[in-house]
């Protein structure tokens, strides 16, 4: 299996999918981390090539820690624009990685780097299949199956979880995970919420900290999983789960059946 997770920034596909990964990548699947944008706006005080080079060893230390690769595009921070030009470039990743199942944010989204991500996606989700389209990377042979992260936001519609995955087994490898990226965990979340003085200086501290944050965050998504760990483990077991993730199917891409999300995603 193979499994492209294509995200805006140096940290969406960590935030939105880490733990899945981590569950993919301990059954043998391929996971690739796509960044579109080098996230080079993303701190009060380090700007630029600077911070662009910061937030990629970042990923990379991360993506060591979830046994994934990372890639991330040289296109600035708040600047991404969905072109004919990214459209092939993102029709050429999915292709080279011979993708199974593609994965990104949702077309409605506060960020414009994210909507513009989700539209790129959605803008190749047919174009793999068609030789003609940037006809110098094979096309896919069969069209890989497209689906969404979890997100809040409810206009025009709601997330649906149409596949939930307990991730309660792997939540403290992705913790680390998250704890890798550094200049956004301890540095610029925390500025942007006006806590930057509550960060611990010392490393246990610190991922306390992260843990006692986003614990909350992390909780919300699994209360609006629920409907999705109902279907996949039961009602009982269900209501143990803390942390999950959960997928909405793209219709863009292959359409899969009750059966392909069983298999596809991890239990
Ligand atoms: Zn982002």
């Amino acid at each position: 299996m193979n499994i492209v997770c294509i995200g805006a920034h140096p940290d969406d596909c960590e935030f939105f999918a880490g733990g899945t990964a981590l569950k993919w990548v301990q059954q043998g699947a391929n996971v690739l981390f796509v960044s579109l944008t080098n996230g080079d706006k993303g701190h009060f005080e380090i700007l630029g090539p600077e911070l662009a080079r910061r937030r990629i060893k970042e990923t990379e230390a991360s993506a060591k820690i979830a046994g994934v690769t990372t890639m991330v595009l040289d296109i600035p921070d708040g600047e991404l624009m969905p072109t004919l030009e990214l459209r092939k470039k993102v029709v050429d990743i999915i292709r080279q990685h011979d993708a199974d199942v593609v994965l990104t944010h949702r077309p409605n989204d506060y960020h414009p780097d994210h909507r513009y991500t989700s539209l790129l996606v959605q803008d190749a989700a047919f174009m793999v299949t068609v030789p003609g389209f940037s006809p110098d990377t094979p096309r896919c042979a069969s069209n890989p199956f497209f689906f969404y992260f979890q997100d809040l936001f409810t206009k025009p519609t709601p997330f649906s979880p149409d596949v939930s995955v307990s991730i309660d087994d792997v939540i403290e490898t992705k913790w680390l995970m998250l704890a890798a990226m550094e200049s956004q965990v301890y540095e610029w979340l925390p500025w942007l919420d006006n806590k930057l003085d509550e960060v611990p200086k010392s490393q246990p501290e610190r991922l306390e900290w992260l843990k006692k944050t986003w614990r909350p965050f992390f909780a919300e998504f699994a209360q609006h999983s629920f409907a999705g760990l109902e279907r996949r483990y039961g009602t009982e077991k269900a209501q143990k789960v803390q942390f999950a993730e959960s997928f909405e199917i793209c219709e863009y891409g292959r359409k899969p059946t009750p059966e392909d999300l069983e298999s596809l995603f991890p239990l």
